[in-house]
């Protein structure tokens, strides 16, 4: 019984006729293994031979005719980088044994003392070796992809781009036909988020959520991808893969939880990896590789939210629950710059409640509170565009932002306003014109330059909402009357 079970190959490049015999007996006598041998008398040949075979190991004497000591070392390692070399030196050239060691060979042996347990020991340690050093690389190298991943999740903070990343390099580093993030609402409800390769999701007419308006609260993403379930998950039972990493049938699961404070850990969704040979078995260090990268991305979920819900809170209005004057002052900026570039309308519209100031001394602040909440809703109820914005402007007054939208459609849009208003009928006892709220509404169209900032649109509707007032008020006008 041999310790390897298969045949070494191994090149012998020996130049004198007597130690090519010596090795040969040697290596034949000892048991460790069963041993291919090849034999080349110059450097050039062995080099040749190494370009032809596969070798396991190389014995190599340090004084051929065509090459001496650590020139002829380097040479046969520039074409045998990965194979294990152990020099040969007359016992008076101990040092450059040493020397030979210090540029990479694995071992060497002195010609004189050579015993058949001695090399054949020598073979396989340098065997071992190379193998350990070659796991050690790849551990390495895994570790550093593990890194690279985390620090491009680490850079965003939109969940949907961590999501997408996280899918895409699981899939490359582990060749999976297809990876997919769930997110689990309930132990029957569960949405993809992420999916790579994303094409493969993708069908018509199935976008469950449309697109949201205003700040996002809960760091979803905005759009998500329209999902559909692939037909070799839904058999899986939920509640056995909520436990831990389960692999089945060429499908890899491993849970995704975010540690929350002071509360029991809850399973926010699923990574999935798919592969089609189903015979395929998932090897530690894969199943490892996931768990650990899904307790990062869990990590990069909390910080994403954390994120959403600061940006939320500090773009929301905290009465209406609509954009406040800083998310409409950057979305105005954001508009004026894109239409700026491409030529196209921008409308806005101010409203502002007829004497507001007798209507919370006629009915009371916290009253006055719930009629701008209504009043809120009224004006967001009128826009009809995923690109249109509702928000408050400041006090008792809102802003309707209207990208790609001239004077028509703008005057079009705040009749349709005034209808709504009209009809709505809230009542204000104390107002001098009608005995229901009023609004005067001001509206200004124009093609953003980028000579000019988005004040100059603010500045014109301001100055028809003035002239509305001046009017008596219940009334519109735009700039351009
Ligand atoms: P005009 O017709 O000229 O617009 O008169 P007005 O009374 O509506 O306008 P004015 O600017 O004189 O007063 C605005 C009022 O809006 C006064 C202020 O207390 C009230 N207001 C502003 N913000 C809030 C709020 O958040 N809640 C309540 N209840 N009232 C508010
Ligand atoms: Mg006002
Ligand atoms: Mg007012």
């Amino acid at each position: 019984m041999t310790f390897y079970q298969r045949r070494l190959h191994v090149l012998l490049i020996e130049d004198q006729q007597c130690q090519v015999e010596l090795l040969k007996v040697l290596l034949e006598s000892q048991s460790f293994f069963a041993v291919q041998l090849q034999v080349t008398r110059t450097l050039a040949q062995g080099v040749n031979r190494l370009q032809s075979g596969i070798f396991d190991t190389i014995l190599l004497d340090l004084f051929l005719p065509d090459g001496q000591g650590i020139g002829a070392l380097t040479t046969v390692q520039k074409f045998a980088p990965h194979i294990p070399i152990i020099v040969l030196t007359a016992a008076t050239d101990l040092n450059m044994g040493l020397a030979a060691l210090q540029k990479g060979a694995e071992d060497y042996l002195v010609k004189e003392h050579l015993r058949e347990s001695q090399i054949a020991k020598a073979i396989l340690y340098a065997l071992e070796r190379k193998k350990a050093r070659r796991q050690l690389q790849v551990q390495i190298e895994r570790e550093r992809l593990m890194a690279r991943i985390l620090e491009e999740i680490r850079q965003s903070l939109d969940l949907s781009v961590i999501l997408q990343t996280t899918v895409d390099e699981v899939r490359k580093f582990l060749q999976a036909d297809q990876v997919v993030i769930y997110r689990c609402y309930s132990p029957h409800v569960r949405r993809i988020l992420a999916a790579a390769p994303s094409s493969s999701l993708f069908s018509s007419g199935d976008r469950r959520y449309g697109p949201q308006r205003g700040p996002d609260s809960n760091g979803e993403p905005t759009e998500p991808i329209p999902c559909q379930t692939i037909n070799s998950f839904r058999q899986l039972p939920m509640n056995e893969m909520t436990l831990g990493p389960r692999a089945k049938d060429g499908v890899l699961i491993v849970p995704i939880r975010p540690q929350k404070p002071h509360q029991e850990d809850c399973l926010w969704g699923q990574l999935v990896v798919r592969v089609g040979d189903q015979q395929r078995s998932w090897l530690p260090w894969e199943i490892e590789f996931l768990c650990h990268l899904s307790s990062q991305v869990a990590i990069a979920i909390q910080q994403s939210a954390l994120f959403a819900q600061v940006h939320y809170l500090a773009n929301m209005d905290g009465l209406t629950g609509i954009g406040n004057r800083r998310y409409l002052d950057n979305f105005l900026e954001q508009q004026w710059q894109k239409l700026a570039k491409r030529h196209q309308y921008l409308s806005l519209v101010l409203c502002d409640i007829d004497f507001f100031k007798q209507y919370n001394d006629t009915y009371g602040h916290l009253r006055g509170d719930e009629c701008l909440k209504e009043v809120a809703k009224l004006i967001e109820k009128v826009i009809k565009r995923d690109t249109d914005l509702a928000a408050r402007y400041g006090g008792e007054e809102f802003a309707l932002v209207l990208p790609q939208t001239n004077h028509q459609g703008c005057q079009v849009l705040v009749a349709h306003l005034q209808t709504i208003f009209k009809q709505a009928q809230i009542p204000h006892r104390s107002s001098l014109i009608q005995p229901h709220l009023t609004l005067s509404i001001g509206s200004a169209t124009m093609v953003p330059s980028p000579n000019l900032v988005p004040k100059e649109l603010i500045d014109r509707a301001d100055r028809a909402l003035f002239k509305a007032k001046r009017a008596g008020r219940n009334c519109h006008f735009s700039f351009a009357d």
